[in-house]
């Protein structure tokens, strides 16, 4: 779908909710509605009009990228822009996204004489469903991170640092192609895997220790995600049985997804193995979210999650297992939903891997 297509999905709203025109300030929606890769950026659009606006610096760039809308190039004030871009349109009643306009910049705009209508995931709603160009872009960064995670672990050696390897892990999805990491990269070697999201350390590898990464590279501004727990050596038979009851989770989890179910139902199936096998505790987190143009996003996969899945969504499955003072293990997939189940996009294997040490 181009960026014209998404713009009318989008303004087809403006009735519904009552505006003459929508205000789009979060930056990865701006992205989605225009093409627009830089940092600072933002449109007014009503059915048949609208104005982008952003600062000198990308005066170039825009030109190339917002092609098909009136572009407002200025170095004052964003705010300004955005009151000029209202007059020039003639609205007056004008939403904006109430989780992106700081309370500052709210008030200088109704100080302009507009009139603000809050709204929420109007554009995220949109985001939800991939069409095939973004499913190919998710694809292209997952297959980068696939390839650096071979490398990853053939160069695991003992008295390596966490932080050596994770280096390791981002120069090697730099060289691969990524645009950019998904996120500060987490290696976690033996006990501190019974951190959820640990941020690596001077920790030297050593025999016997599980090896939990989860990271992503960004590729044409689509995001990866994925978890792989390894073993350096043998590990304490406790977290050999944590892996396979993991590992049956995330099963579960990818098993139960299809479109109609319920992030709540999702969530359900996956961590009911986790309670089954004893470790209900020990999951201390959601099941899983939406991944696009930003790394989480719609849909929520938690408990409670009244969010539907519907085809062409790409979502986590990523259940865990954290033992305080002994290690963790979590196992993390994208999947892309389909009418009766979904498909899993990276190929490195979730079988328990063990490294020679
Ligand atoms: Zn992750
Ligand atoms: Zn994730």
């Amino acid at each position: 779908m181009d960026v014209i297509a998404r713009r009318a999905r989008l303004t087809d709203r403006l009735a519904a909710l009552d505006v003459d025109a929508f205000l789009v300030t979060s930056l990865p929606n701006v992205r989605y509605l225009s093409g627009f890769t830089g940092s600072n950026g933002a449109l007014v659009l009503r059915s048949d009009d609208g104005v982008f606006s952003t600062d000198g610096r990308y005066e170039e760039q825009s030109a190339h990228e917002v092609s098909d809308l009136r572009r407002d190039v200025s170095n004052g004030a964003m705010v300004d822009a955005v009151a000029r871009a209202c007059r020039s349109l003639g609205a007056r009643r004008v939403a904006f996204e109430s989780t992106a306009v700081s309370f500052a910049t709210h008030r200088e705009l109704t100080d302009s004489g507009l009139s603000l209508i809050p709204t929420r995931d109007e554009v995220e709603r949109l985001r939800r469903i991939k069409d095939p160009q973004e499913i190919e872009a998710i694809e292209a960064a997952q297959a980068i991170a696939d390839e650096a995670f071979d490398v990853f672990t053939r160069k695991l050696v003992e008295g390596v640092t966490e932080r050596d390897a994770a280096l390791e892990l981002d120069t090697t999805m730099r060289r691969l192609g990524a645009e950019e990491l998904s996120f500060e990269t987490i290696v976690a070697f033996g006990p501190n895997a019974a951190e959820p999201h640990h941020a690596p350390t001077d920790r030297p590898l050593a025999s016997g220790d599980v090896v939990k990464a989860d990271f992503g590279s960004v590729a044409r501004g689509y995001h990866s995600d994925m978890t792989r727990t390894v073993a350096y050596g043998e590990p304490p038979a406790v977290l050999r049985e944590v892996y396979e009851v993991v590992r049956r989770s995330q099963q579960a989890g990818v098993d139960a997804v299809r479109e109609g179910a319920t992030g709540d139902q999702v969530d359900r199936a996956a961590r009911a193995v986790v309670e089954a096998a004893g470790h209900g505790e020990a999951f201390k987190h959601g099941l899983g979210h939406g991944v696009g143009l930003e790394v989480h996003e719609a849909p929520s996969l938690r408990a409670g999650a009244p969010d539907v899945l519907e085809a062409g969504a790409v979502v986590t499955i990523e259940p865990g297992v954290y033992l305080s003072g002994v290690g963790g293990v979590r196992i993390e997939d994208m999947v892309e939903v389909t009418a009766d189940g979904c498909r899993v996009i990276p190929r490195t294997t979730k079988e328990l891997v063990v490294l020679d040490a």
